[in-house]
């Protein structure tokens, strides 16, 4: 039977890198018998302009009906000043909770052809593999009360609430020790719980579910540490679980460690192994529209959507083969290009990835 994937590009250099990624699935379509049907939806900037909403509900069906979302990026400065309920990041944000996508996972592997092309020198960084499963649907960026209000001397004061239930962070914590438990064994809690009780409460949690997993070394770190033994020493870590925004800035730390953001995918999961795949990076508006992004962190995103939603994990190692093929010819778009390498754009490194594939 096929699977249904719906396809969002979003905003800004959105609808060129998913054009890539969906070239991957008509390939494995054509050639390998992947049988999936794709259907194309709006979110975000370009949802607003159309629909008046950055998640209009015939997307919401559309999603909630799929076996998979594969999605682009939202945003851009057109929408910048608008009403924060009708930004196109609402339509990001409103998509993972609806769905339920509460564990987010950030693979962030360098590729060995690219260990040059890290700002970190290359012994830091060369074998680097680490997996980071950030918490996706609860804390700061859900919590409410949340706004700005205007105090009795008319001073404005903005708050967030950073909240988490036990059920949350047990649920992320479950992820995180299955996680560890295919790799190498060692997970590491991201906190800040000598100032924070909600992450207090979050060790806490982490202590008591790491009883059932004996297996696993559980280790805790302070997130402002953990930012710096990350361009400091970042091969000491395998797996580590951190709370959504602790996740969200670290991700983009370890992202340049592999050389570019465009290279980093990202799974969002529900309890139920539906996801959503995406890219970590934004929709990058000073470069969209001039075939200029790398289109690998979504290409392998589409890696990550066939192995954890579409359960061939054949076809994941062979797209992910196929983007080492395309790195192995020296193809390099413009963020990680160096002296001696072979400038292409967007369109030349799907096609790259793709006749890899066929060949
Ligand atoms: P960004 O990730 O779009 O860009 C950061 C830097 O990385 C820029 O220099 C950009 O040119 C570069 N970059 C990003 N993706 C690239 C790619 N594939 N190839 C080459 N270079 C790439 O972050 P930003 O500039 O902070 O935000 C731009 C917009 O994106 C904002 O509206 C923001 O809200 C939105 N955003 C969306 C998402 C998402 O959709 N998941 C995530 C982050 C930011």
């Amino acid at each position: 039977m096929s699977k249904k994937i719906v396809v969002l590009a979003g905003d800004g250099i959105g609808s060129e890198i998913v054009a890539q990624a969906v070239k991957v699935l008509d390939c494995l379509n054509q050639d390998f018998d992947l049988n999936v049907e794709m259907e194309h939806g709006l979110v975000g900037g370009s949802a607003y302009d159309e629909t008046g909403s950055p998640l209009p509900e015939a997307t919401l069906t559309l999603a909630k009906e799929s076996d998979a979302v594969l999605l682009g990026a939202v945003g851009g400065y057109k929408w910048e000043s608008l009403d924060i309920a009708v930004r196109p990041e609402k339509g990001l944000l409103g998509l993972r909770s609806e769905l339920e996508l509460f564990a987010n996972l950030r693979p962030a592997i360098l590729y060995p052809q690219l260990a040059h092309a890290s700002t970190l020198k290359e012994d830091v960084v060369s074998g680097l593999d680490i997996m980071i499963v950030r918490e996706l649907t609860g804390g700061i960026y859900f919590g409410q009360p949340r706004g700005i209000r205007t105090l009795d001397n008319n001073e404005k004061q903005g708050f967030n609430t950073f909240i988490y239930k036990e059920s949350e962070i047990e649920r992320i914590a479950h992820v995180a020790f299955e996680t560890a438990m295919k790799r190498d064994k060692r997970l590491c809690s991201v906190d800040k719980a000598n100032v924070l009780e909600c992450t207090e409460l979050w060790r806490a949690v982490m202590i008591r579910v790491s009883k059932e997993y004996p297996e696993i070394e559980l280790s805790h770190m302070y997130v402002d540490n953990a930012a710096m033994q990350l361009v400091r020493a970042p091969k000491q870590f395998d797996v580590m679980v951190t709370t959504n925004m602790f996740g969200d800035i670290l991700s983009d730390c370890a992202a340049m460690l592999t050389g570019s953001i465009g290279m980093l995918p990202s799974a969002s999961m529900d309890k139920n192994q539906k996801g959503m795949y995406e890219p970590i990076h934004g929709s990058a508006p000073y470069i969209a529209g001039q075939d200029m992004a790398n289109p690998l962190a979504t290409i392998l995103s589409v890696a990550m959507m066939l192995r954890y939603s579409l359960g061939s994990e054949e076809l994941a190692v062979k797209v992910e083969k196929a983007v080492e093929t395309a790195l192995n010819q020296n193809l390099r778009t413009a963020d990680i290009y160096t002296d001696g390498d072979i400038k292409v754009g967007t369109e030349g490194m799907g096609d790259a990835v793709v006749a890899a594939l066929k060949a």
